[in-house]
C-alpha cells in the first residue's frame, strides 16, 4: 500500500510508545516503576464525575455544536478573563479533544507550505510533527540548562525570517518545568510586536507552580498582543482529566470559525457528557486542584534531592508542571541507549530526551507515587553505579 508522503514526514510519539511498553511489562507481572506517563496520578475529582454522570441520565448524549457547547465555551471565555487577564467572549473559544487537537486544529488553519514556526528546544514532543503535519517547516532555537532552558529575545529575533508565521510558547513547559517569569514574557513579547509574527501559549500546566513561580498569559501583556496570540489550554492536567479529552483554544473568531469548520469535517463535537464535566470542573470549587498541586510539589523536592545527589546526573530544579528533565551527557550515552538499558537491567520506565529533541537528557515525570518514587530512585543509583 503507497501511504501518503506525509506519513513519512512524522515519527510517531515517543512519549506514548515508552509508556506502552512499560504497561505491557506491567501486564506481564514484572514490578516496573513508571516515571514515563505525562498524566496526573490521581481519580479526577468526584463532582466533575457526578456533573458527566448527570449529564448522562439527562440524555446529553446526542451530536452537539462543533465549537462546543455554549455554556462551556462561555464558562472557558470567563475562565480566561478572570483567571489571565484576556477579554475573549464564547465566541472567541472552541472546544476541543483535547490540548493536542487545539494545537492540531490550529496548525491546520494557520500553516501551509512556506510558513516556518520557531519552537525553542527542548520542545514538547508534538509540535515539529502537527507543524510538518500543516506543510510548514519547524525552525528549532536551542536553548541550554546554563539559561534555564530559555530562549532570550535576542535568539527568538534571530530566528525570525520573512517566512515566520509563529512563535510556540509554552509555560510551565513539558519537558524542563521551566516557568518564564513576567519580564521574561513581557521582553518576548516585545519581539512578536515589532517583528509582527503571531504567538500560541500552550498554558496546560499552568496550575501547576510552585514556590511563588506565577504564570503570565502572553497576550495579557498589551492589546498588541492579544490581537497576535492564541492560547491553548485543557482540562487534563490541572483537573486530572487525561482520558475525558477536553481542551481549548482561544483567539480571533476568524481563526476560531476556521478551526470549527475542520473540526465539524473531522471529529464533529467533543463527546458531549464530558463537556458537562469541564463545566462542574471550572464553575465548582478549586481544591481539588490545590490538593494535586500540593502532593507533586513535595514530590519534586524528593525526586530533584535524590537524582541531583547521584554523581553524573544533574537537573535544573523546575518550577511548574511534574517533570524532571536530567542531564545524562556525563555518562556519554544516548537518551535511547540510557533509556532502554534503564528499563531492561532496573525496569525503570523513562523518555529519552532525543523525543524532546535534547538527546543528552531523559524525563522523569513525578506524576507517580512517593513508594514508586523511592523506589525507583533506589533503582537509578544501583542503574548509575553499574556504569562505571
Ligand atoms: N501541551 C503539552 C505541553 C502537553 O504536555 C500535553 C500533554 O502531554 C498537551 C499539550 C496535550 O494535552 P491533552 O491533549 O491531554 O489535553
Amino acid at each position: 500500500m503507497k501511504l501518503a508522503a506525509r506519513v513519512g514526514q512524522v515519527t510517531p510519539s515517543l512519549t506514548l510508545t515508552v509508556t506502552a511498553k512499560a504497561l505491557a511489562m506491567k501486564a506481564e507481572g514484572i514490578d516496573v516503576c513508571g516515571f514515563s506517563a505525562g498524566e496526573p496520578d490521581f481519580e479526577t475529582p468526584a463532582h466533575i464525575k457526578a456533573a458527566a454522570q448527570q449529564a448522562l441520565d439527562e440524555g446529553k448524549t446526542r451530536y452537539g455544536p462543533a465549537a462546543g457547547e455554549p455554556r462551556l465555551r462561555e464558562a472557558i471565555a470567563r475562565k480566561l478573563q478572570h483567571d489571565n487577564q484576556l477579554n475573549y467572549t464564547a465566541e472567541n473559544v472552541i472546544v476541543t479533544n483535547g490540548g493536542k487537537h487545539s494545537l492540531y486544529n490550529m496548525m491546520m488553519a494557520l500553516i501551509e507550505p512556506g510558513d516556518e514556526v520557531i519552537i525553542p528546544v527542548p520542545y514538547w514532543v508534538s509540535y515539529p510533527e502537527m507543524v510538518k503535519l500543516a506543510g510548514g517547516t519547524p525552525v528549532f532555537v536551542q536553548t541550554t540548562a546554563a539559561t534555564g532552558y530559555k530562549i532570550t529575545p535576542a535568539q527568538l529575533r534571530q530566528a525570525i525570517t520573512p517566512q515566520t508565521k509563529l512563535f510556540v510558547m509554552n509555560s510551565p513547559s513539558n519537558p524542563t518545568g521551566i516557568v518564564y517569569t513576567a519580564a521574561e514574557i513581557i521582553a518576548l513579547a516585545e519581539v512578536v510586536v515589532e517583528q509582527d509574527i503571531l504567538v500560541v501559549s500552550d498554558e496546560i500546566y499552568e496550575k501547576i507552580l510552585y514556590e511563588g513561580a506565577e504564570h503570565l498569559s502572553i497576550g495579557a501583556v498589551s492589546h498588541k498582543l492579544f490581537t497576535r496570540t492564541l492560547v491553548s489550554n485543557g482540562f487534563a492536567k490541572a483537573y486530572s482529566m487525561t482520558g475525558w479529552r477536553v481542551g481549548y483554544l482561544a483567539g480571533a473568531v476568524e481563526l476560531i470559525k476556521a478551526c470549527s469548520t475542520i473540526q465539524g469535517h473531522s471529529t464533529s463535537n467533543v463527546c458531549t457528557f464530558a463537556q458537562y464535566g469541564a463545566i462542574a470542573a471550572l464553575s465548582e470549587s478549586q481544591d481539588c486542584v490545590e490538593r494535586m498541586r500540593l502532593a507533586f510539589s513535595q514530590r519534586r523536592e524528593v525526586m530533584l534531592e535524590r537524582i541531583n545527589a547521584i554523581p553524573g546526573l544533574s537537573c535544573v530544579k523546575p518550577s511548574g508542571a511534574f517533570y524532571l528533565f536530567v542531564d545524562i551527557s556525563k555518562t556519554g550515552l544516548t537518551s535511547l541507549e540510557f533509556s532502554n538499558s534503564l528499563l531492561e537491567s532496573q525496569q525503570v520506565a523513562v523518555i529519552p530526551g532525543i523525543a524532546f529533541g535534547a538527546d543528552d537528557h531523559i524525563r522523569f515525570s513525578y506524576a507517580t507515587d512517593m513508594t514508586t518514587i523511592e523506589k525507583g530512585m533506589d533503582r537509578l543509583e544501583k542503574f548509575m553505579r553499574s556504569l562505571k
